[in-house]
């Protein structure tokens, strides 16, 4: 048997779901809102409400919060949820060591200083007792982020912040539609922050959303996203500003367009479907690495409280004993050569990141120093996880079984892969 990266037939070679794929009715929609003479959240009243506030009322029900909140980017949701609750210049603020660049750089941004704590190497989630020992008398608040498929221990973070009186924040750009017990992600913290980037699993090529149940939170937000300008509580006269001034916190412009969030609210209209097919795919891998593929792999393990899952990327876990000596990026390009389509290893961890350094930033970067973090368990992850795209999930199950099959054939030939080594 030979692999394809050694000119071996591949396993697998039909294509793959395309993604981003837009979905029935979106070309109507978006010329509806091309020709409503209204493009930006700023712009005059038309007298019609703005796709705007309808996306953010949608999408706040779908995450069990009271208000959502559209915005340019995953990043802008990030630096809203730390802004309107109150994080400031200065303040310690805990997220995982393992996460996409961004959650630390968004903190680094409003001036605050990011702390690295260390994951749970089943679920891949940032440790509460990480936590415990990052908490100092500067902590202000707690980032967790739900990464990848599973959800981080919410009764013990909830806890723990409730204890020392931080808030807790969820980056839930990876996390649509997972719950813990029967609460969505993103309605737990006092914030929620999600990324509609185009990988992310509702897009909108660039964007985010912001989500949050506190009135005082939402109305800060809703200013620190518009130079400070915020809808009025009474609509204007048609052609008039659709915002109006205040002058209470000094904002950006952190508005997505009201083309964008068309084609979110487009696309939150069969999220859930996607979301339970995604569930459906990735429950069948689970089986068939806990059952075929048990001596060579294994999925991760949630915590039982996230009963129902959000899939940004599957993860299959090598099990270490059997895979010594092999490189994680040297599986990933065998397993990618005989599916066709790209797998890969996790982030690298932020305190060795290379897009993450502080001496490159502007403002406080002297009090902070990424090398006094040790992350063994997010190091150890990074060397023995490989992703797969959650559009991987929409896939049929001839294309699902190839899968299974392909990670059998790369076990079976790891020998070739230690000479890579
Ligand atoms: C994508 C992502 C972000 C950032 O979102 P952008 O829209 O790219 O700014 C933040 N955190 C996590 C975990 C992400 O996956």
């Amino acid at each position: 048997m030979r692999l394809a990266i050694d000119g071996g037939p591949p396993v697998w070679t039909s294509a793959w779901p395309e993604w981003p794929k837009a979905q029935r009715n979106l070309i109507t929609d978006i010329t509806e809102t091309l020709e409503s003479g209204r493009w930006a959240v700023s712009g005059q009243w038309t007298g019609a409400e703005p796709v705007d506030l309808r996306l953010g009322r949608k999408f706040a029900e779908y995450c069990g919060a009271k208000y959502g909140l559209p915005v340019d980017h995953g990043s802008s949701a990030l630096m809203i949820s730390l802004l309107s609750t109150g994080v400031r210049p200065g303040d310690e603020v805990i997220l995982p060591g393992l996460s996409w660049v961004a959650t630390a750089s968004a903190i680094a941004r409003i001036g605050a200083i990011p702390v690295l704590a260390d994951v749970e190497q089943e679920n891949l989630c940032i440790s509460s007792s990480a936590v415990v020992q990052a908490i100092t008398d500067r902590t202000r608040a707690v980032v967790v982020v739900h990464l990848y498929s599973t959800m981080a221990d919410m009764d013990a973070l909830e806890e723990i912040c409730q204890r020392h009186n931080i808030l807790l924040i969820e980056d839930c750009a990876q996390a649509y539609g997972a719950r813990w017990n029967d609460r969505p992600a993103g309605s737990i913290g006092i914030a929620g922050a999600f990324s509609t980037q185009q990988g992310k699993a509702l897009t909108s090529g660039e964007g985010g959303l912001f989500v949050t149940s506190s009135d005082e939170v939402y109305k800060r937000a809703e200013m620190y996203r518009g130079d400070g300008r915020a809808y009025p509580s009474d609509p204007p006269a048609v052609g008039y500003p659709a915002l109006s001034e205040h002058d209470e916190v000094q904002g950006w412009n952190m508005h997505l367009s009201e083309i964008q969030a068309t084609i979110l609210l487009n696309g939150l209209s069969n999220l859930e479907e996607m979301d339970n097919k995604r569930r459906a795919a990735a429950s069948f891998l689970d089986g068939e690495l806990r059952t075929r593929l048990s001596e060579f792999f294994q999925p991760v393990i949630p915590y039982p409280q996230n009963r129902v899952r959000g899939y940004y990327h599957y993860v299959i876990k090598l099990r270490q004993s059997a895979w010594s000596g092999i490189d994680i990026e040297a599986v990933c390009k065998a397993l990618s050569a005989e599916l066709g389509m790209q797998s890969h290893a996790t982030y690298i961890p932020l305190n060795q990141n290379p897009l993450l350094d502080p001496q490159r930033l502007w403002g406080n970067h002297d009090q902070w120093d990424l090398s006094r973090f040790e992350l063994p368990n997010s190091e150890s992850v990074r060397n023995s996880s490989i992703l797969l795209h959650h559009s991987v999930l929409l896939a049929d199950d001839d294309a699902l079984n190839s899968i299974i099959v392909a990670l059998h054939k790369i076990a079976v030939c790891q020998d070739r892969l230690r000479e890579c080594a």
